[in-house]
């Protein structure tokens, strides 16, 4: 089990001298229970103690890393079942499977679009994480060769999938620096893919149908000096790896089976299912999820989620507070005040540029929350909004006092008057209104 922040305390040298750099002992213990903290961190503790904490503190799902550069895939390092105890940190590759009995032209493709692939949303560029290459055709030329089209692991990380140790051999010859996940050791092949694994420094993913299995192949490869290690639990269906991801989360994370602690790996491709495959993996728990090349909605749809399901949902995301000019205002232009929650900024741009109508977004900071939120709790007041138009200097750019602020925020319509002199104007509830009532109502 995981140690409390006190336990640790107690097994502390208690000098409070700041050689861990944190000013006290206790402010260690809380970051080694957080896992933020190494336990090598103190010079003072015996060997002893350092081992029992070690292991009682470090992460329960061990950080393994996929691919080189900026699309690297970092999976594990999780603490947590659900997302409301503490933000899931590693959000899952998602590599798209091409096979090595494919036309060039069509492998070729498929690795253009995982490249160029972007859904912006909500200020942020999503894209897809790598390529899969499967062996099919039983040749490990031709597995090499799709390696190579595939980037050989240079640009987009890589999942080598084969069952045949020469494969294996001819792909990391071409793609063994650039860290590709090694598609996997079974009951059968362990010893040598465990050590053609190691030879070239990549992780490697074990698969056996019971958790049971995949421990003994992990304490296995750890043992011969594979650290960074995954778990295929081989599913039957979509259930089967729900239930089989959910029991080896537990374990992990209750630090019942430590030869659990390793990212989960799941190849969506043997199910008819896609989308909701897809789906399952980014909820529960996957490091890495392999898919068929999807069409483009499905694509978003999935996007969408692992960025929603790893966004800390205590914090929700937020934009600069400032003045923002939208389809290049003059001084008559309207001034609209919002909130800096992304998805109300974004929502209320994409009908702004849309409608073309020239006015500056005042985005006031109200922590994130919604317009609704910010008045219902408080953080969105006459003095933030005076602050606002004073300190991003509304005044001096435009040369009416005419401020348009959401309809939500019509409750505090006197008091803004009243704190800022600028006259107010209660705009519409719903932002596809929005454009239909300026070219209503805005007469500066
Ligand atoms: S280095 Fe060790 S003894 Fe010193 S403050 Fe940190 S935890 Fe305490």
């Amino acid at each position: 089990m995981a140690m409390k922040a006190l336990d640790i305390y107690k097994l502390l040298p208690k000098t409070n001298c700041k050689r861990c750099g944190y000013p006290t002992c206790l402010a260690f213990a809380m970051k080694l229970a957080a896992g933020k903290a190494e336990v090598e961190a103190c010079p003072d503790l015996d060997p002893g103690t350092k081992a029992l904490l070690g292991g009682a503190t470090r992460p329960p799902v061990r950080l393994v890393g996929v691919g080189v550069g900026e699309r690297s895939v970092a999976a594990g390092e999780e603490f947590v079942l659900f997302r409301h105890e503490k933000a899931f940190s590693h959000p899952p590759g998602i590599m798209v499977q091409v096979s090595d009995t494919w036309p060039e032209e069509r492998v070729r493709s498929i690795v253009e679009t995982v490249r160029e692939t972007v859904v912006h949303r909500v200020g942020m560029d999503l894209v897809l994480t790598g390529v899969a290459v499967r062996n099919e055709s039983r040749s490990p030329g031709r597995f090499a060769e799709a390696v190579a089209l595939a980037g050989g692991g240079s640009t987009l990380p890589l999942v080598l999938i084969a069952g045949d140790l020469a494969a294996h051999e001819a792909a990391l010859a071409v793609a063994g620096h650039y860290r590709p996940l090694v598609h996997a050791a079974t009951e059968e092949n362990r010893e040598d893919l465990a050590r053609l694994a190691k030879r070239y420094g990549c992780p490697l993913a074990v698969r056996a149908a019971s958790p049971a299995g995949l421990a003994a192949l992990t304490a296995e490869c750890a043992a011969a000096g594979v650290v960074d290690l995954m778990l295929d639990p081989a599913p039957r269906s979509l259930q089967d790896y729900i239930a089989m991801a959910t029991g080896i989360r537990k374990a992990a994370i209750g630090r019942t089976e430590p030869a659990l602690g390793y990212p989960i790996y799941f190849d969506t491709t043997p199910f008819r299912e896609t989308d909701a495959a897809l789906a399952a993996g980014i909820l529960k728990y996957a490091g890495v999820i392999v898919v068929p090349p999807l069409p483009p909605a499905t694509v978003a749809a999935g996007l969408t989620l692992r960025q929603n399901i790893y966004t800390d949902p205590q914090k929700p995301i937020q934009v600069t507070p400032g003045l923002y000019p939208v389809n290049e205002p003059g001084r008559d232009a309207p001034v609209l005040l919002t909130v800096n929650f992304s998805l109300t900024y974004f929502t209320l741009l994409g009908y702004l540029e849309a409608s073309r109508i020239p006015c500056y977004l005042l985005i006031v900071d109200t922590e994130g929350l919604s317009v609704l939120t910010a008045v219902a709790g408080g953080k969105l007041t006459e003095t933030l909004v005076a602050d606002s138009l004073r300190n991003f200097g509304v005044g001096e750019t435009v040369d009416h006092r005419l401020l348009v602020i959401p309809g939500y925020a019509a409750p505090l319509s006197g008091k803004i008057e009243d704190a800022t002199g600028w006259k107010v104007m209660v705009g519409p509830r719903d932002a596809a209104e929005l454009a239909g009532y300026l070219e209503k109502e805005w007469r500066a």
